[in-house]
């Protein structure tokens, strides 16, 4: 299977490659040419199995031509086993025909470790056999950070190096990006928020000499394998309540569009996913696109739920290009657009493509601290401020009896000030992961400028 961009101007990959590559060389992002689908009987025979043997049925298709399935079987074995629960996404139930899906029982307490610590692995395997050795440049608005320090953390061939905004990522966040001790961590601390981390990474990205010089990886989102290994927890979750035999609505609390994008993909290779709901904070960019066609920036407002506040939402311009019949150029187009004008607007039939999948809705600050107290009432579930906007948007759009089942993206003790706040409850850490808190710090302050981070990210890696 090919990979191709979405911008349309670059070489097609091998799934190896795409993943080694990150950001496609013309801007755009990397999307499978085609997308396999998983038969009737294929989706109903993943009930009941293990997470590791579900995700190698959905996960095998994509990547068959660079692993063999003795490779791909032990990274997805490895990649689990530091998980704090058997079952590693379980299913609880919260109210009459609403789920939710707890994604946050992995190493870092957030559902991006799902994905992260799978890439570390198919990394760790497609170095090794290329002899080769990368620069991981990642920028975090909190949790992608953590979870790409965990999976690459002492890794011989790889250095990692991770931007987060100075003080707008919770005590947790930080302390787990800078307590590693091993010399190939390297967490950044940007004067900036995680829209500046994020233009600076693609400035790095477009610098093509230095992306060569310093065999340049990318661990974004942007990254399809980790959109790819996020695939999997539709299909577990979604057959455990019957299908392929009855339709299911998710929604998703949403910043980048990388888990939901996961999802469509899901819905791509057959699962009976009815519509994907877009939560978002009050950083709603994603919400107003769907409702009025204009996508435009505004500034980030710092909020409870950090892991969303963004504007610029790198995964939508998979779902754009999509929608737009496979249209590298159109979507080029908007992308120059956002660039140099802050906006575009989405023509009308890609709208329509969008709305027939996406729907959306938004929580208020206010809302989402509400929602955490009457959700511990109510259940005896304490969410996180981000699983508690999914919640909140999720309520707006159930509609029986279709099951929606809402995705819980980081465990509440990530973000007790928020929670405590909310219910008078501070969350403690898993006991597993206690001890951190103590560990001393280790970070960089750098400023919000690209020559700046490049002599650093030449200075400190290691040759
Ligand atoms: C990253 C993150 C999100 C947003 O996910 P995207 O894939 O960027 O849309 C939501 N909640 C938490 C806790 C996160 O860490």
């Amino acid at each position: 299977m090919r990979y191709v961009s979405t911008r349309g101007q670059a070489p097609a990959l091998s799934f190896g490659e795409a993943m080694l590559t990150g950001l496609a060389r013309d801007g755009g992002l990397y999307v499978p040419e085609t997308v396999p689908t998983l038969s009737h009987a294929e989706i109903a025979a993943l009930a009941g199995l293990p997470y590791e043997q579900a995700a190698f049925r959905v996960i095998r298709p994509f990547v068959a031509e660079t692993f063999t399935d003795a490779e791909l079987a032990g990274a997805l074995a490895r990649a689990y086993a530091g998980f704090g629960h058997a079952a590693r996404a379980p299913l609880v139930q919260l109210a009459p025909g609403h789920h939710l899906l707890e994604l946050f029982h992995g190493p870092t307490l957030a559902f991006k470790d799902f994905a992260m610590q799978v890439i570390g692995q198919l990394f760790q395997l497609e170095l090794a056999r290329q002899g080769r050795r990368i620069t991981i440049v990642g920028a975090t608005s909190g949790d992608t950070g953590s979870a790409a320090i965990e999976a690459f953390r002492g890794l011989e061939n790889v250095d990692v190096f991770i931007l987060y905004p100075h003080g707008r990522v919770s005590d947790v966040q930080r302390r787990q990006m800078t307590t590693p001790t091993e010399a190939n961590v390297h967490a950044l601390a940007i004067e900036g928020d995680f829209d500046d981390a994020q233009a600076r990474l693609k400035d790095m990205f477009n610098d093509h000499a230095f992306r060569d010089e310093v065999g340049l990886a990318g661990v974004n989102s942007i990254n399809w394998g980790r959109v790819l290994a996020q695939v999997v927890y539709y299909f577990t979750a979604a057959v455990s309540l019957g299908a392929p035999h009855r339709e299911v609505d998710f929604t998703v609390p949403t910043g980048n569009f990388g888990d939901i994008f996961a999802g469509f993909i899901a819905r791509q290779m057959g699962l009976p996913i009815r519509r994907l709901v877009i939560a978002t904070n009050r950083n709603d960019i994603l919400h107003r696109c769907l409702e009025t066609g204009r996508y435009e920036m505004r500034g980030v407002t710092p909020s409870i739920s950090p892991s969303m506040d963004i504007q610029v939402s790198s995964n939508f311009e998979r779902a754009l290009y999509l929608a737009y019949g496979r249209d590298g150029a159109a979507v080029a187009q908007l992308m120059d657009e956002l660039k140099t004008r802050g906006g575009f607007t989405v023509s009308q039939g890609a709208l329509q493509a969008l709305r027939e999948i996406y729907a959306s809705g938004s929580a208020s600050e206010a809302e989402t601290s509400a929602t955490i107290a009457a959700t511990l009432a109510a259940s005896g579930e304490l969410l996180c401020p981000h699983s508690a906007v999914g919640v909140k948007v999720a309520g707006e759009q159930l509609s029986a009896p279709v099951p929606m089942i809402t995705l819980a993206t980081a465990h509440p003790a990530k973000f007790p000030d928020a929670v405590e706040a909310a219910t008078g409850i501070r969350p403690p850490l898993p006991a597993r992961m206690a001890e951190f808190l103590t560990r001393p710090e280790r970070m960089t302050r750098v400023p919000n400028d690209l020559a700046a981070l490049q002599a650093l990210v030449r200075e400190r890696r290691r040759i």
